[in-house]
């Protein structure tokens, strides 16, 4: 089953949410962390006009580049969230 999984910045009120998914199931969770675990590398990235092959890694970029230093977190198409860094490394 696909779960299409988002980045949401909670800075704004209300919420926003990233217009494009930055992953299309629950086992793209690690990338995005680790992904979100280099969010500055990436907004830099970004800010060069770099892009990247991968579009959820992409979009990844692109939402972490507009909102650098905003809290932020995962939240799925059916409205659960997921925490931002790996529950196994508690
Ligand atoms: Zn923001």
């Amino acid at each position: 089953m696909s779960t299409y999984i988002y980045l949401e910045c909670t800075a704004h009120e209300p919420a926003i949410q990233a217009d494009e998914e930055s992953g299309q199931h629950l086992y793209d969770l690690p990338r995005l962390r680790d992904e979100i675990a280099h969010r500055n590398e990436y907004a830099n990235a970004m800010s060069i006009g770099a892009s990247f092959d991968d579009r959820y890694t992409n979009n990844t970029a692109r939402f972490l580049a507009a909102h650098p230093h905003c809290p932020i977190r995962i939240i799925d198409e059916y409205g659960g969230t997921h925490p931002i860094k790996d529950e196994d490394t508690k």
